[in-house]
């Protein structure tokens, strides 16, 4: 039996943390509300994600078998939360000369590839495209007791579902960001089950249906695809807390309408906050926005953003700032050389490491191979990541297994891969080269680099300072810091400014 038993998380319903008890023993099913995918993914929408992962880590660390959709939204958002304006995936294709299909799989690629470099484990990536039938049929089973016909569309009437908006603590008609675009709707929170295109035009992405040639409204493909998925009830719905105010609440009306009506669809709502910057939200409309790519341009390893966001409470705003990302880099190197200290001794007495299981180690079996010494760490780590996932506790658990320094080498590195199946940073793998990331207008190679390293070094031995001198300012000009006594001995860092 997994150990469920004191897994607390907060439930945005409740507003308090509350045990995780699962709909099918021994299973975890979670949804995660994805990207409309017609630009690039920010890094703060990547919080959401790696958020989102590292719940589904701790459960199946825990033990749970783990079934965890993230959707894939391609069609049927607007560029704003109220039902009108222009549709972002078809903006997007006027702007750039392509097909609305094409900017979509474009999109939906980048976002793969940057929760890989995240590590974000890949669960389902189901396409709203693929449902759009199941979305008719379900307008259809609802349409008569929940819905109103506008020449515009087919709308959900929220005053047919008890408790609208009970998940934003909003009453019907006050949610925050409601503009009454849509003429005829019957309450400014009403919201489109579906978008018939105008008259007289056409949309690259529409569909037949009984309320006309058109395209789903946004809300109802989680719905959807959670119901098909995963089945209602089902344990945990996960999103950024923007979508607690109007998103969630309209998928929870959409499912009482569809069954019971005391049913919200999941069991718990979890929501991550923001990553800020000094302008606030970061997001796709402010214009600018950070994509991983640009922090890896600048010379940051993904995994240093991961350890980023490990370090502040998911509940918590997270402000984004270089400082604090060379810091998580930094914190990340050293865990890197600790363990290369820990193979090192582990390789001194001729050991192999412990083959980790396919599937990575969970909390019960890393338990059961450690000896006594070091339990009392997992266990402490154990109790964090079950407290709401407190990951940042969890670190400094992680980092007092690094320090001890008389332990067995093969039980510190079992430890540690136990403690990692949760964070996801690679721990185990990455060596110090890999973290030497090169920034895209950096003018030397590493090659370069070590070699100059290698005549300063030399020159140093004969004490000919002023050639050792030269070499580091020629590497400066060039935009590489030596670090003489750099207590990480990493010898050289490329400058950031
Ligand atoms: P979108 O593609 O806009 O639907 O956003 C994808 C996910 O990122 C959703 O769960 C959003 O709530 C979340 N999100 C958007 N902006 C931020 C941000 N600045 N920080 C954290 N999460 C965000
Ligand atoms: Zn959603």
């Amino acid at each position: 039996m997994p150990s469920a038993a004191h897994l607390k998380l907060f439930n945005s319903l409740t507003r308090q943390l509350e045990g995780f008890t699962p709909v099918h023993e021994g299973e975890a099913r979670v949804y995660s509300c994805g990207p409309t995918v017609y630009n690039y993914q920010h890094v703060g929408n990547m919080r959401a994600y790696v958020f989102a992962d590292t719940l589904g880590r701790v459960l199946s660390w825990k033990g749970f078998s783990l079934t965890h959709v993230i959707n894939i939204t391609d069609v049927g958002h607007l560029t704003s939360d109220a039902d009108a304006g222009d549709d972002k995936m078809e903006k997007a294709a006027a702007a750039q000369g392509k097909s609305a299909w094409d900017i979509a799989r474009h999109y939906q690629e980048v976002f793969e590839a940057d929760l890989a470099r995240l590590n974000v484990r890949q669960p389902a990536h189901p396409r709203a495209t693929d449902y759009v039938d199941a979305m008719i049929e379900w307008g259809k089973a609802i349409e008569e007791k929940h819905c109103y016909r506008l020449d515009s569309g087919l709308y959900f009437d929220i005053s047919t579902v008890p408790e609208y908006g009970r998940l934003a603590r909003a009453s019907t008609d006050d949610g925050e960001g409601r503009i009454d675009t849509v003429e005829g709707k019957r309450h400014q929170a009403d919201f489109a089950i579906w978008r018939k295109t105008p008259e007289g035009e056409t949309r690259q992405m529409e569909w037949d249906s009984p309320w006309g040639k058109g395209a789903p409204g946004w809300h109802i493909e989680c719905s959807v695809m959670s119901a098909q998925l995963l089945g209602h009830p089902f344990d945990i719905h996960t999103g950024g807390i923007d979508h607690r105010e109007i998103h969630h609440p309209n998928e929870i009306a959409q499912n009482q309408a569809h069954g019971c009506s005391a049913d919200s669809g999941a069991r718990i709502w979890m929501h991550n906050n923001f990553l800020v910057d000094r302008r606030g939200k970061m997001s796709k409309s402010s214009g600018e926005f950070l994509v991983l790519q640009t922090l890896v341009d600048r010379g940051f390893h993904p995994l240093a953003y991961r350890m980023m966001c490990l370090q502040a409470h998911y509940r918590s705003e997270l402000e984004f700032s270089w400082e604090g990302l060379a810091a998580a880099f930094t914190r990340l190197k050293r865990m890197v050389m600790a363990v290369e200290r820990h193979k090192a001794r582990l390789a001194q007495k001729g050991e192999e490491q412990i083959e980790k299981p396919l599937e990575g180690w969970t909390y019960m079996e890393a338990l059961d191979e450690l000896g006594g010494a070091l339990r009392p760490i997992l266990v402490r780590f154990e109790e964090a990541v079950s407290e709401d996932l407190n990951t940042s506790v969890a670190l400094t658990e992680l980092e007092e297994l690094l320090s001890l320094k008389k332990m067995d080498p093969q039980e510190t590195l079992l430890a540690l891969a136990a403690m990692d199946a949760v964070l996801g940073l690679d721990l185990l793998t990455l060596e110090r080269a890999d973290l030497r990331v090169r920034p895209k207008d950096a003018e030397i190679t590493e090659a370069e680099i070590e070699d100059a390293l290698e005549r300063r070094k030399a020159a140093r031995a004969e004490k000919d300072f002023a050639t050792s001198d030269a070499i580091r300012d020629e590497l400066a000009a060039k935009g590489v810091e030596v670090m003489d006594g750099d207590p990480l001995g990493w010898d050289w860092r490329l400058k950031i400014d």
